[in-house]
């Protein structure tokens, strides 16, 4: 039985903690009833600690958004590996192309992985090229990105880690690219991994697509695209069209 694994990625998302409550807790009904979906919601900071009472079981994991890579001192405003730890983090998205819009380089991408794995939390390294040609220099800049952002992480840390494959200009469009393509792009991706690492490796290496994924499209980009699972934004705060998404992917 083969495993999916959706992170819904809330961004800077909602405004209360009331609504982000209700959000959840659909997430978490859902997510409670699915036999072979992982489920990982990735809220604001703010929320995190109120999503992970040890108290409270559930099959739906909580991610962060981000991470910094060092353990701790005058980093103002940074969050450490071993705070979202200790909270019972398990999934650190890191390196989303709107923190890349922001500065942020790929030498800090590798060391913040380099970082969560160290401490036992998976990362989901984004990465996506911003266009595309008609001579397939995206391939040659999406190479480079995994092997930058990758460059600390030694063959024997890689079991955590997860790629999430975001062509930038589907993130946030109409439409999400088209399963064809993302096969395409998901074997290339493990070929790149499987030229760093090894075949093996390469091939336990979860790849998920992300780019205006809803419960209407979802199947077809899992199936046709052969991706091991999806990052999802806008839809995980959409309450109904995430538990959608969900209940459709489980029975595949
Ligand atoms: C994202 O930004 O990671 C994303 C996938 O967004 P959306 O699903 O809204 O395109």
């Amino acid at each position: 039985m083969k495993r999916r694994l959706i992170i819904g990625n809330w961004k800077m998302n909602p405004a209360t903690l009331e609504e982000a409550r209700r959000i959840y807790q659909s997430a978490k009904n859902i997510s409670n009833k699915l036999n072979k979906t992982d489920v990982v919601i990735c809220p604001p900071f703010i929320y995190l600690s109120t999503f992970l009472n040890k108290k409270i079981q559930s099959s739906l994991k909580i991610g962060a958004q981000d991470v910094f890579f060092e353990e701790s001192g005058a980093f103002t405003g940074e969050i450490s590996p071993m705070m979202l730890k200790n909270l019972g983090v398990n999934y650190i998205i890191i390196g989303h192309s709107e923190k890349r819009a922001e500065g942020e380089t790929e030498e800090l991408i590798s060391k913040k992985i380099q970082a969560a794995l160290d401490i036992g939390i998976s990362p989901i390294l984004c990465v996506g090229e911003k266009e595309r040609d008609t001579h397939g220099n995206y391939l040659d800049i999406l190479k480079t990105q995994i092997k930058n952002s990758l460059n600390k992480v030694s063959k024997k840390h890689i079991s955590k880690l997860i790629v999430a494959y975001e062509p930038l200009w589907a993130i946030g469009a109409k439409d999400a690219m088209d399963p064809a393509t993302v096969h395409e792009m998901s074997l290339f991706i493990k070929k790149v991994l499987s030229d760093i690492y090894g075949h093996d490796e390469a091939l336990s290496t979860p790849i998920l697509y992300g780019g205006s994924v809803n419960f209407r499209n979802a199947v077809d980009i899992i199936t046709k695209g052969e991706v091991d699972g999806l990052l999802v934004g806008r839809e995980s705060i959409n309450s109904t069209g995430f538990v959608e998404l969900l209940k459709v992917v489980d029975l595949l």
